[in-house]
C-alpha cells in the first residue's frame, strides 16, 4: 500500500506512527483528539471531515515552492515577543503555544504545538503589556496564540483585568477552539474569568464542521453567549472538508442557530505542506455565491485572504457589481457609467448612473 493509501486508511494513532505517518512524540496528542473527536468523526468513513482536520496525512510531506514557514507574516509585524501590531487599532497577542488539538492545515504550526516554546515568560508579558499601554490608538486586543483559552481561570482573569486597566483598549477579542475542541473546559469560572469591567469580551470560535458542533459544545457555547459574551466564527475553506455549499451552509446554519455571527471563511494559508487542504480562490469565489442563494445575510461569513508576507487580510469574495460605460446625448456626446448588478440567481440587471 503507498503512504497515501496508508493514510486515508489508518485512523489509530498508534498505527499511523507504527507507519512513520506521524512522529512517537506526538502521539498523546494524537490520541486526545481521537478521544475529544471520538462522538463526531465516523470511524467508518475513511474520508471523514473531522479526521481530516486532525489525522496526518503523507501529503504533509510534499512542501510547495509558494509556501512558507510564517505564510502571514506575524515576524514582520512583531514590535515585542508576543506582539502582532499590523492595524493601526489593534493587536494580535499571543500568549501561549499550545492549543487543544492540532490542526494540520494551521497556519502557525511552524510556532505552535507541542515542543514549542508554551507559556510566555514575566518580562515577556510585562513587555507586551506595555508596549499596548504606550500606544494610545491600540482599541482592540486579540487574544490568540494557540490557544488562549489553554490557560488557567486565574491566569486568565488577570491578563483580562490587565488589560481592561488599559483605557484606550476597549475590546477584547479571544480566538479559539475550545468550545469544540474541550467543551468542558468551558466552566462557570472560565466564564467569571472573561468578563470585566472595563472593556468589551467577545469570543470567535474556530469551527470548520456542522458535526464540530455537538451538543457538548452547543452547551459550552450557551453558557458564553448567556453570560452576555457576543460571540462571531472564524472557518478556514478546506478541500474534503467543507469545500461543498451544502456543508457550508449546514456550518453557517448551526452557528447562527448557536447565537454565533458567522464572520470570517478563511482561505486556507501557504502554510508548509498543506496544499491537500486548500483550494483554489476561484472555487472558493463560486461556493460564496453559492451560499449566497442559499441562506440569510445573517448566515453569510466575509470570504478573506491573509494576503502571504504580512500585508494582511482582504475580502475576495465574488463581485455583483460590473461598471459598464457608455456615450449618450443627441448633440454632444458624453460618457457615463452604469451598473451591471448580478442577483443571488446570477441574472444581470442595470442601476442607473448618478445619486
Ligand atoms: S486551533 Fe488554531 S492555532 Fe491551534 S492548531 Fe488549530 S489552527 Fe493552529
Amino acid at each position: 500500500m503507498s503512504r497515501a493509501n496508508i493514510a486515508s486508511t489508518l485512523r489509530a494513532p498508534s498505527e499511523l506512527v507504527d507507519h512513520g505517518l506521524a512522529r512517537a512524540a506526538d502521539l498523546a496528542d494524537l490520541e486526545n483528539v481521537a478521544a475529544r473527536y471520538a462522538v463526531a468523526i465516523d470511524p467508518a468513513d475513511p474520508n471523514d471531515p473531522i479526521a481530516r482536520q486532525f489525522v496526518p496525512s503523507a501529503n504533509e510531506l510534499v512542501s510547495e515552492a509558494c509556501e512558507r514557514a510564517d505564510p502571514i507574516g506575524d515576524r514582520r509585524h512583531s514590535p515585542v515577543a508576543g506582539i502582532v501590531h499590523r492595524y493601526p487599532d489593534r493587536v494580535l497577542f499571543k500568549l501561549v503555544h499550545v492549543c487543544a488539538v492540532y490542526c494540520r492545515f494551521c497556519f502557525r504550526r511552524e510556532m505552535v504545538g507541542p515542543g514549542k516554546d508554551s507559556a510566555m515568560s514575566d518580562q515577556a508579558y510585562a513587555e507586551a503589556l506595555g508596549y499596548i499601554r504606550a500606544r494610545k490608538e491600540i482599541w482592540e486586543v486579540i487574544l490568540t496564540g494557540g490557544d488562549p483559552l489553554m490557560l488557567s481561570e486565574r491566569r486568565l482573569a488577570r491578563i483580562m483585568q490587565d488589560l481592561a486597566a488599559i483605557d484606550h483598549v476597549r475590546i477584547i477579542r479571544i480566538h479559539t477552539r475550545i468550545p469544540v475542541a474541550d467543551p468542558d473546559r468551558i466552566t462557570d469560572g472560565m466564564v467569571a474569568a472573561l468578563r470585566t469591567d472595563g472593556a468589551t469580551t467577545w469570543v470567535a470560535l474556530h469551527a470548520n464542521h456542522a458535526r464540530e458542533l455537538t451538543d457538548r459544545a452547543r452547551a459550552s457555547i450557551a453558557r458564553l453567549v448567556d453570560a452576555g459574551i457576543p460571540m462571531v466564527s472564524q472557518s478556514v475553506l478546506l478541500a474534503g472538508v467543507n469545500d461543498d455549499a451544502g456543508t457550508l451552509e449546514a456550518l453557517m446554519r448551526a452557528f447562527v442557530e448557536c447565537r454565533i455571527k458567522p464572520y470570517y471563511l478563511h482561505h486556507g494559508d501557504l502554510a508548509p505542506g498543506t496544499a491537500h487542504l486548500r483550494t483554489t480562490l476561484a472555487r472558493g469565489q463560486d461556493l460564496m455565491r453559492a451560499l449566497r442563494g442559499r441562506v440569510s445575510g445573517l448566515c453569510q461569513p466575509d470570504y478573506v485572504l491573509d494576503i502571504p508576507g504580512g500585508a494582511g487580510k482582504s475580502p475576495v469574495g465574488p463581485s455583483y457589481i460590473t461598471p459598464q460605460q457608455s456615450f449618450v446625448g443627441e448633440r454632444e456626446l458624453r460618457q457615463e457609467t452604469r451598473y451591471r448588478i448580478a442577483d443571488y440567481c446570477g441574472e444581470v440587471h442595470l442601476y442607473p448612473p448618478g445619486p
